[in-house]
């Protein structure tokens, strides 16, 4: 019956069976040790996990949150980077409204070198007095170019040519009504002042960035040829132009080699007003009147 040991189980076998179990405890205990201490780093690798799993959590929070609120803070600090998506498509819109100010050339202080361009607006405190340059026209320009303009017709009519003024001052009143009727609409429709100045423009052309508005433009053609296009160049009143416009203080403002810098066509009719001296100046500069005013800057 080897399910109970013997009563006449020698000493020595009774000493060996109580180390076998002696030592069965012990390794019973180590075994539980061991298993507590894999337990333990378990806990601990599961928990540090955890955390920082948490941690990753917290801080994506703490970041969108972050992200958000530095979205709200360009939001009410400048209505343009509200939505940044869209600012390639406002960014040229606004820059005319802003370069009327900021982009200011040099004119060395003489109001008659105003720059006025597809990107420069007429300075919005303009202000002029104008008169009747041409009778026949009824054409006005501003009183030193009307006054300059016809000393220069009656040059030309001694020398045998006959000068006419088609267009002079050409008034932004009009054109402004039509704008602000245009961005009055977005206003109403809940727009921004820039938003609904920005979709104005796609519909109605900002006033103020022609030259004519100046009042120091000046088309000049001759009765012969009363077109505007570049066979005028080859008449004796825009050869006569040519050469003596500079005596009564206006430039070509156009001239054939300039279209990349004046983003306008050869306009052989097309003069501007800025004075004699400058006229002068600016002719033997061989620069038009970007490049003249860019060289007074530098
Ligand atoms: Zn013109």
């Amino acid at each position: 019956m080897p399910s109970y040991p013997p009563r006449d189980m020698s000493e020595s076998e009774r000493r060996r069976r109580a180390a076998a179990r002696a030592r069965r405890k012990r390794q019973v205990a180590r075994n539980r040790l061991i298993f507590c201490a894999v337990c333990l780093v378990l806990i601990a690798t599961v928990g540090f996990g955890v955390f920082k799993l948490v941690g990753v959590l917290t801080d994506g929070k703490e970041n969108s949150g972050a992200s958000g609120q530095s979205t709200s803070q360009t939001t009410s600090s400048s209505g343009s980077a509200s939505t940044s998506s869209s600012e390639p498509a406002s960014e040229p819109a606004s820059e005319p409204a802003s370069s009327g100010e900021t982009v200011t050339p040099a004119t060395d202080g003489d109001w008659r070198l105003t720059l006025v361009n597809n990107n420069v607006a007429l300075p919005e405190d303009w202000q002029i007095t104008t008169k009747v340059a041409e009778a026949s026209t009824q054409k006005e320009l501003a009183d030193e170019a009307a006054d300059a303009y016809m000393q220069m017709k009656q040059a030309a009519a001694v020398d045998g040519v006959e000068l006419l003024l088609c267009s002079g001052y050409r008034t932004v009143e009009y054109q402004q009504n039509l704008f602000d009727q245009e961005k009055q609409k977005w206003l109403d429709q809940g727009m921004s002042e820039e938003e609904a100045y920005d979709k104005a423009k796609t519909v109605v052309a900002v006033p103020g960035y022609s030259e004519h508005n100046s009042g120091l433009a000046a088309d000049i053609v001759t009765p012969d040829h009363q077109t505007l296009d570049s066979a005028f160049a080859n008449t004796d009143a825009a050869k006569w132009l040519f050469e003596h416009a500079p005596e009564y203080g206006f430039i070509l403002r156009y001239p054939e080699d300039k279209q990349a810098i004046t983003g306008i066509i050869y306009e052989p009719w097309h003069y501007r007003y800025v004075g004699v001296e400058n006229a002068k100046a600016i002719t033997e500069s061989g620069k038009c009147l970007e490049e003249y005013l860019d060289g007074l800057s530098a």
